[in-house]
């Protein structure tokens, strides 16, 4: 079993990365070479701005190249209980945001000629208690009338023709989400942002920011310095830099994968006939897809722990129980992969973006942001440009989290707390 992503083993990596020392002015200094950061370098750079991307590690090393490649429509909290707290006007606004995001990933992918196995799949929402199923139904009619028209309710009488697992007690159909290879469009979004012009430095994780005024700032780096008009943060759940502000709204919690061996044709037809992409109603639930050559990849919280080798490994172990419970008659499958990463999950699980004191910043995807990151880099680049409206995400409130100063202490308290949703609810 390999302890890397499918994604990684599967694609060309992006090796375009700028070998100089980072110095000069540019007029955008975006930090974090994940698709947000990607996704703005290249509509700066299309846009003719200077651009440089500063990574700390190697491009598409956080979640955008660990992830489980569901490019879904639909708002990761039930859209009831959105409207019920913001109003159904603001709420249809954020929902048809992640529509656009969907477009928006499809679009690049036409554009740029990126070969990254996008598909408009559609996403089962599959209820893991009778009672899910129930709480859906009553929603529906306001999900379907008002919202997205493009929804279907599926009984448990009909749900094995979609996903064929004893567990599941009816679902909702989304038929607007797709799926894709997101190590090839990470590569792809990374070409494609060098050949519009603009300089992405891996290795150069941003130590301290200096504001120079207005939103100028002078960015330091561990590779040299650079003195930028504007500056993206652009870091998902960064747990290193001058971030403070907004490691005290975001908790990095760890998310999980296993990939088994390529499945039979009989077997993948079996299991997933339409091939959706299948996430679950539990708090600590599951998440899964059948990649292009059959393999099952299949993910979840598993545990409230962050990832690393051994945490990925005891995880992928209870993964592993997960997917053999769901599907009994993959029999013996293999595992090939095993792999974990770490998501931004902020208090409420919307993501944020605007500008704090100088400095633009879009974050926060709470494991829902395969889709919505692309799309508001590309959004973050107009607002940049001085269109305040691009933001589908402005006006959100965005209070520090009490007690949270960077280090996730009570992450195993919130593990617990869902536990015992999972169980009583
Ligand atoms: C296991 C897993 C499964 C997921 N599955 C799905 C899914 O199927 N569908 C879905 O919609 N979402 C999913 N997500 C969430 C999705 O992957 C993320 O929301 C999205 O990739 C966020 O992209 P990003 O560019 O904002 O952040 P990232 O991809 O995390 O990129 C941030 C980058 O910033 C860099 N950085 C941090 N600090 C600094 C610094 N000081 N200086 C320079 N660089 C810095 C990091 O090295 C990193 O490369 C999943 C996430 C995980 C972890």
């Amino acid at each position: 079993m390999k302890l890397i992503p499918y994604w990684q083993d599967t694609a060309t990596p992006f090796a375009g990365a700028d070998p100089g020392p980072v110095e000069g002015s540019v007029d955008v200094a975006v930090i974090g070479g994940g698709f947000s950061g990607l996704s703005a370098a290249l509509a700066l750079a299309r846009r003719g701005a200077t651009v440089a991307v500063l990574e700390a590690g190697r491009v598409m090393a956080g979640a955008s190249g660990r992830n489980g490649g569901q490019v879904n429509n639909g708002t990761a909290l039930d859209v009831a209980d959105l409207a019920a707290r913001l109003g159904l006007d603001r709420a249809r606004r954020l929902y048809q945001a992640y529509d656009a995001a969907v477009d928006t990933v499809e679009r690049i992918a036409g554009e740029e000629q990126i070969a990254c196995d996008f598909r408009r799949s559609g996403k089962i929402k599959l209820a893991a208690k009778p009672g899910h199923y129930e709480k859906m139904a009553r929603g529906f009619d306001l999900l379907h009338g008002k919202i997205d028209p493009e929804t279907e309710l599926i009984p448990a009488a009909r749900i094995r023709e979609e996903v064929n697992s004893h567990l599941f007690h009816g679902g909702l159909l989304y038929r607007k989400s797709a799926q894709m290879h997101v190590g090839r469009f990470g590569a792809g979004l990374a070409n494609a942002a060098q050949r519009h012009g603009a300089r992405i430095y891996e290795d150069a994780p941003v130590t301290a920011l200096k504001r120079l005024g207005g939103a100028a700032h002078r960015v330091i780096t561990r590779r040299g310095a650079l003195i930028a008009k504007q500056v993206l943060v652009a870091t998902g759940p960064s747990r290193t830099g001058p971030f403070f502000f907004f490691r005290r709204r975001i908790i990095p919690v760890g998310s999980f994968i296993v990939a088994t061996e390529p499945l039979s044709q009989d077997q993948a037809d079996t299991i997933m006939p339409t091939r959706r992409t299948a996430t679950t109603t539990k708090n600590i639930g599951h998440y899964f897809r059948l990649a292009p050559d059959n393999r099952l990849i299949f993910g979840g919280r598993a545990r409230f722990a962050l990832s690393s080798p051994t945490s990925d490994r005891t995880s992928g172990r209870i993964l592993e129980a997960g997917l053999r419970d769901a599907f009994p008659q993959l029999g013996a499958v293999r595992i090939d992969y095993c792999w974990g990463g770490i998501i931004d999950l902020t208090a409420d699980r919307l993501p944020r973006a605007g500008e704090h004191e100088g400095l633009f910043y879009a974050l926060g995807y709470s494991g829902h942001g395969t889709q919505m990151s692309v799309h508001m880099g590309q959004q973050m680049a107009a607002l940049m440009a001085g269109d305040a409206a691009a933001n589908p995400l402005r006006g959100l409130a965005w209070p520090a989290i009490p007690g949270h100063f960077g280090p996730p202490w009570f992450m195993p308290f919130v593990g617990l707390y869902y536990r015992v949703q999972d169980y009583l609810h």
